[in-house]
């Protein structure tokens, strides 16, 4: 067979070629709608490579991004790694002290910033590597602050005078094409290099018909962000495919994603449960339907029965549960059903439906017990899942101290988790967020679980807290979804008819406002410095 190295500008080359026409449609900041084919896209692709180069960006540079999902967005992906550089998506709800720490770690070259950021980037003071910050902003006379003071440049005119057409260099398929740092809930964070052949079998992997089943017939939106693990690889697995892609922009309320997939007639949808519950709190305060939409893909956190049922009976949306990590592109694991699950009962649908998914070819998973000795796939065993394969990581950007393999070159995972006989896995818990209470172990997931199928509660934490008799308990920490809509004992009974007795939380406190972290996940590290003066009576 003729060699032929995995290059990641190869995928939008052949989405100009085979699917010239198909669309790109971008809703900017403002509201305003942006929409070019594949086609014009790869044109534009190369006047930046063009650009690039023209900077002095060359291959092993890292170039950075701090910007919402939109079609300037996947220019940058392409462009940056077309030319061997690395683009390093930067999550700018990190805030500024983070994202300066990020910055200077990755030694970025460039930085092309949402002009909406502008002020968090001022803040974030004066990053030596830094030679030029440039603004996505297509007028420059607008009044916005220009990052310390330092005139920054702009996208549409660097790209405006340069030639279409690029001859890609030849790239060895191990060259790194991506960074981007995990959310660093534990410490500082920690970056992954995507290689171009990592970035390229994870997107065919993704177009599976039993993974994330892209086609040219499909219209996608990618909700998660492209600052959070390349948007799980869809605005790759599109253009490889010949999808439809819908970009959001910064407007993620149920409301504005409503009239998007409705306008767009989107038919999947792609993010993590906070924002599908905001999207279902909208649908039914409003009793609006989405007629296109057939599937939501799920992922970062765990679902809940409650939402996926209501999704599936009021609105005729299948929620997919997938599961993955920053470390692993992500897509590990996703929830596709099988030819046996037609024969199961609504209630095993149900209870098989919040495993995390079964695995993806491509990427090898096991469990390990506390002694690193293998665990079976009984479905009942819990261990620490590991994982290797084509898009796993092998270790983090300038930091070889953090050990992320075992011995015999698995990563670790940190996640608690079982795997039935026929390959579905269900995690149980982060290995940090676990309770151990007098010895045993205590699901937060399940607590959390049990908690938000109650109509009455939006958003639902288990965090641990000291308790003079069993070490530690769980304490639940709730947003009601309206006012006055469960009193914490109503809520602590209820959960009780559905756990045993020693697992029930002993408290309840309820919040206004949940606090969460920089990847819309429940940030648990502040719920622990918030409640860490918390005492349970005997
Ligand atoms: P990140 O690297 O920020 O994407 O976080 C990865 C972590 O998110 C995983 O190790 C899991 O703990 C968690 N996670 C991802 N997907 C799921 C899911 N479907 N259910 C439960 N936890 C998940």
């Amino acid at each position: 067979m003729i060699y032929s190295p995995l290059s990641v500008p190869s995928i939008i080359r052949f989405a100009a070629e085979n699917h010239s026409d198909q669309e790109i449609v971008s809703r900017l900041n403002g509201g305003a709608m942006h929409r070019y084919s594949y086609a014009d896209c790869y044109q534009r692709i190369a006047k930046l490579a063009n650009a690039l180069q023209a900077l002095g960006v060359t291959k092993g540079d890292v170039v950075g991004t701090i910007a919402w999902n939109s079609y300037q967005h996947v220019e940058l992906y392409y462009a940056i790694s077309g030319i061997g550089a690395i683009c390093h998506t930067i999550n700018p709800r990190m805030g500024a002290d983070r994202l300066a720490w990020v910055v200077a770690h990755a030694q970025d070259k460039l930085v092309f910033f949402d002009s909406q950021f502008s002020s968090m980037i001022d803040a974030a003071g004066t990053i030596n590597s830094v030679n030029h910050w440039i603004a996505l902003e297509a007028d420059s006379k607008k009044n916005w602050l220009p990052p310390h003071s330092v005139k920054p440049l702009f996208y549409e005119t660097l790209i405006n005078e340069q030639r279409s057409n690029i001859d890609w260099p030849d790239l060895d398929e191990n060259t790194s094409c991506g960074l981007c740092y995990t959310s660093g809930t534990t410490g500082k964070p920690k970056g992954v290099c995507y290689t171009h052949r990592s970035t390229v079998l994870h997107a065919m992997a993704i177009c599976m018909t039993d993974v994330l089943g892209l086609s040219a017939m499909e219209t996608i939106l990618p909700v998660v962000p492209m600052f959070h693990v390349n948007a799980w690889g869809l605005p790759y697995g599109a253009p490889m495919s010949g999808a439809k892609l819908v970009l959001p922009g910064p407007m993620l309320d149920g409301e504005s994603l409503a009239n998007l997939i409705d306008q767009e007639n989107v038919t999947s949808a792609y993010g993590v449960p906070t924002v599908w519950m905001g999207l279902l709190d909208y649908l039914d305060r409003t009793g609006r339907q989405l007629p296109s939409l057939k599937r939501l893909v799920s992922g970062g956190s765990a679902v809940s029965g409650d939402m996926l049922q209501r999704f599936r009976e009021d609105y005729g949306v299948t929620v997919i549960n997938a599961w993955g990590m920053t470390e692993t592109s992500p897509v590990g694991t996703v929830n596709m059903p099988k030819q046996r699950s037609q024969n199961i009962s609504q209630a095993e649908s149900d209870a098989l439906a919040l495993k995390q998914g079964r695995g993806v070819f491509g990427l090898e998973m096991r469990l390990a017990d506390t002694e690193n000795r293998p665990l079976p796939r009984d479905g009942q065993a819990t261990g620490e899942l590991q994982v290797r394969g084509h898009w796993v990581t092998e270790g983090y950007l300038h930091q070889a101290d953090l050990d992320a393999l075992t011995e015999d070159g698995w990563f670790r995972t940190g996640d608690i988790a079982s795997i039935d006989p026929q390959g579905y896995m269900h995690i149980s818990d982060r290995a940090k967020d676990m309770i151990k209470s007098g010895g045993e172990w205590i699901s937060s997931i399940e607590l959390e679980n049990a908690a938000l199928s109650h109509p009455g509660v939006a958003q639902a934490a288990v965090i641990a807290v000291p308790h003079p008799k069993w070490q530690e308990r769980p304490l639940l920490i709730a947003c009601r979804s309206q006012t006055d809509a469960i009193a914490a004992t109503d809520l602590r009974d209820y959960v009780a008819t559905q756990l045993e007795k020693w697992m029930v939380p002993d408290a309840v406190e309820f919040i206004d406002e949940m606090p969460l972290g920089a990847t819309g996940k429940i940030d648990k590290v502040q719920l622990r410095k918030i409640y860490q003066d918390y005492r349970l009576k005997e």
